[in-house]
């Protein structure tokens, strides 16, 4: 890559650094010395989500993430743990290949992650996105996850 400083030099990578979908390069000029980083991204193939009224909007990766982190917000889940259950979301609407993927489906998805994360994001999210009937239909759906992760932090829920 041309340098952005003098605009003569080819730059010269000196490392790279690989996270989910993106690899950050950092490079340095052998014209004039400087150093500046770069950013490659995956470009993906646009992704509509239909909602449940059928309006369509366009998949949104910082709106996923920002869901999630509010379902565990205060909860002891590591950021890297979020990052990875959105990127796993993300490569899953991807991967089915169509244009289009049901908002449900996705909340379905992100759902079988919190499942795995934390026990109460998992009913934060589940509350919101279900709409649960009654007390009931919110029991049983704690009940199933507990039934899921053996010896998971359902108790959390008490305190
Ligand atoms: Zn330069």
């Amino acid at each position: 890559m041309q340098c952005p400083f003098c605009r003569q030099g080819d730059s010269r990578v000196l490392s790279s650094r690989e996270g989910a979908g993106y690899i950050r390069r950092r490079r340095a000029c052998p014209c004039c010395g400087q150093r500046f980083t770069t950013h490659e991204s995956l470009v993906r193939p646009s992704l509509l989500v239909v909602k449940k009224d059928g309006r369509r909007e366009p998949f949104d990766r910082q709106k996923l993430q920002r869901s999630i982190q509010v379902a565990c917000a205060k909860r002891p889940v590591a950021a890297e743990a979020i990052e990875a259950a959105v990127s796993a979301v993300e490569a899953a609407a991807y991967g089915r290949g169509e244009a289009e993927v049901a908002s449900r489906w996705l909340g379905e998805l992100v759902l079988v992650e919190l499942g795995r994360l934390d026990a109460v994001a998992y009913i934060r999210f589940a509350s919101v996105y279900h709409e649960f009937p009654d007390l009931a239909a919110l029991q049983q759906a704690i009940g199933q996850l507990s039934g899921e992760s053996p010896g998971g932090n359902v108790a959390a829920l008490a305190g």
